[in-house]
């Protein structure tokens, strides 16, 4: 397998639209097995024990079975970075047509939090907004600074917050008037079955590349047993589209999921169209991958990190 992985293996380097975690290029391991594309795409300073699992969900999307799917289309959000004007704001919205929720980076500076959440507002007033912070808050920053986006925006405007602190223990303590999603408390744990969310979180987010693919997804969502948001990790379509299949076979889907972020891509190997707020099932034939080739040392770079990820893989199967 490992041997198929490498021969058909394509390194790009897609450019982004916005700077996205500080990425201006995204790169991208693509290749194929008898099943179709796979992607392996860890963020670069990730470790082998994590990109492992991000090999594994190539490796189900190339070489692995898809289960039972429930739906064939799902409902997707807006994802608006950390950007400030108005401009930007309204450039970045206008490529999700038909979306009825945004989610909304926030937690660097509370003034520049509420003017975003404003700009979004004044782009689509019936708009209904998740916030990110990405664990960057300490408890009583985030009671504080949600006290106040709350009374200034009113407490309907909002679907949820996501990791408004990091650990699972402040997740715990904290006391907030909307529910509050859990992301990296899972993502990021050795163990993602045993951590006990109870208490802590009332909505889960799974990524299918970062938790290993579709199968492991589906049964940590089983084991949690809370509603699903499934998200993405800024993947290429063909990351993406495993997304929305896990999206597709979950038993109940009440979220939209935040699997649109191709469109922070400048250019993408496929196109995913969002038509009416919603995104379709489909299989991915990447495209025009010639264009976006990294340079002949990254591509060594990535079999390299490649090798590594198997043996951990393998290990662990
Ligand atoms: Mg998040």
């Amino acid at each position: 397998m490992l041997n198929e992985i490498l021969a058909t293996l394509q390194v790009l380097s897609l450019p982004t639209r916005t700077n996205f975690r500080s990425v201006t290029k995204r790169e991208v391991a693509l290749f194929k097995g008898p099943s179709g594309w796979g992607e392996f795409s860890p963020f670069l300073e990730y470790g082998k024990d994590e990109a492992a699992y991000w090999l594994g969900a190539g490796i189900e999307a190339a070489f692995g079975e898809l289960p039972k799917l429930q739906r064939d289309e799902i409902e997707i959000n807006a994802t608006l970075p950390a950007v400030d004007s108005q401009i930007d704001v309204e450039r970045i919205l206008s490529w999700y047509p038909g979306a009825k929720v945004v989610k909304i980076k926030v937690g660097d500076d509370l003034e520049a939090d509420l003017n975003r959440i404003q700009h979004a507002i004044n782009f689509n007033d019936n708009l209904k907004i998740r916030l990110d912070v990405n664990g960057g808050w300490s408890v009583k920053q985030a009671e504080d600074s949600i006290a106040q986006i709350v009374q200034r925006f009113g407490l309907e405007r909002f679907e949820y917050i996501e990791q408004p602190v990091a650990t699972l223990q402040e997740l715990k303590e904290l006391n907030l008037p909307i529910p509050v999603a859990g992301d990296e408390v899972i993502r990021k744990a050795k163990d993602p079955f045993s951590v006990d969310l109870q208490g802590a979180v009332d909505i889960l987010m799974l990524k299918v590349s970062p938790l290993g693919g579709i199968a492991r997804s589906l049964a940590i969502a089983k084991h949690h047993n809370l509603p699903i948001v499934v998200s993405s990790a800024l993947e290429s379509a063909v990351g993406i589209s495993q997304g929305i299949k896990l999206a597709a076979a979950l038993p109940q889907l009440n979220y939209a999921c935040g699997l649109a972020t191709g469109k922070l891509l400048s250019n993408d190997v496929a196109e995913l169209p969002i038509i009416a707020g919603r995104m379709k099932v489909s299989e991915v034939h990447p495209t025009g991958m010639l264009n976006f080739q990294a340079a002949p040392e990254r591509i060594t770079w990535w079999k390299n990190r490649i090798r590594d990820s198997f043996e951990v893989w393998q290990a662990r199967n």
